[in-house]
């Protein structure tokens, strides 16, 4: 009799879900952002919330949760309830926390379920309109005479911006004065104030302050020059080839959101990525939406994993550690 009654609880219990995911959604999805607002991961995730919102016919809020390189966000969407009304929007940083950290509160693969990747970013290294360099190698050279007296601004350990300078740093054996942010938004109002010397971000927050004379722009961090900034030589260009690095966006829901709830986030993270405002927004900002078949669950896992293969033994080589 009591095996009975609990039987009949759990098919209660289980049709509930059933009939939750059928639903879904039905109300409003946090979108976290790891960063503070006015950032580059912060417009990545306003624009492609946006569009998500109304393919899913739900609003798409967007929440900021910044400190600490991204990890604080990260925890709280490890924790979060995986009913698809939680989702996070991260970049590179979740591939290298993982070797950056001493210790974490989450897994940066098993916490969570992957939707799909969403952009390929680069990065363009950039100081205040008046410092005192005309290129990059005279920006080598200012650095390395006046070392700790330049100031890198990043936001924190585990950042996109933190990965660049600890990578620029190595390259030419000299150590600066980081002051991290919550996120390069506020980085870069001290950066446009001259609070801050230096800083490297993605093209999706300096573009317009590059083109509008407000900042300087003196390297991109990638293989080929940037097209909608063609002006700005690679770092390879300006005489150091091994400094590079480009920056990727992923979108994931916390461990056990159901397949059929993430299938239909993955659905229309890829109509979002193909919607004629969003596109038009990341050509502006040098940002490329990835095609249909890498904004797939299967395609971040696959690509996490193997960014977390490629940078732990350059940060373990180049021994930076949080707690
Ligand atoms: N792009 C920043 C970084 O990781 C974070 C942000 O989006 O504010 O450096």
């Amino acid at each position: 009799m009591k095996i009975r009654y609990v039987a009949a609880g759990l098919a209660l219990v289980a049709s509930a879900a059933v009939q939750a995911q059928a639903n879904y959604p039905s109300k409003n999805i946090t979108m976290i952002v790891p960063f503070a607002a006015g950032g580059p991961t912060d417009t990545v995730a306003r624009l492609i919330a946006q569009s998500m919102g109304k393919t899913l016919n739900q609003t798409v809020i967007v929440e900021n949760v910044g400190g600490a390189g991204g990890t604080i966000g990260a925890a709280r969407v490890a924790k979060a309830d995986p009913d698809g009304y939680t989702i996070f929007l991260h970049h590179i940083g979740q591939s290298t926390a993982p070797s950056l950290y001493r210790k974490l509160s989450y897994n940066a693969i098993d916490s969570f379920e992957p939707i799909g990747l969403v952009t390929d970013v680069p990065m363009t290294f950039v100081a205040r309109k008046d410092f005192p360099a005309k290129d990059f190698k005279e920006l080598v050279s200012y650095v390395k005479a006046n070392k700790a007296k330049v100031t890198y601004a990043n936001a924190g350990v585990g950042s996109a911006s933190h990965l660049c300078g600890m990578l620029f740093m190595s390259a030419i054996e000299t150590e600066l004065t980081t002051v991290p942010y919550k996120g390069t938004g506020p980085a870069m109002n001290d950066l446009l104030g001259g609070q801050v010397d230096i800083m490297c971000d993605q093209t999706t927050n300096t573009t317009s302050h590059i083109k509008g004379g407000k900042i300087k722009a003196y390297a991109a961090t990638t293989k080929t020059r940037v097209p909608s900034l063609p002006d700005i030589p690679t770092t390879t260009e300006a005489g150091l080839p091994n400094f590079q690095v480009a920056v990727w966006h992923g979108l994931y829901a916390p461990k056990n959101t159901p397949k059929p709830v993430v299938d239909k986030l993955a659905g229309a993270l890829q109509t979002a990525l193909k919607d004629a405002t969003v596109k038009q927004r990341f050509a502006d900002l040098g940002t490329e939406p990835v095609a249909d078949n890498r904004a797939t669950p299967e395609a971040l896992r696959t690509f996490l994993k193997s960014e977390i293969d490629k940078w732990s033994p350059i940060i373990k080589k180049a021994g930076v550690y949080a707690d």
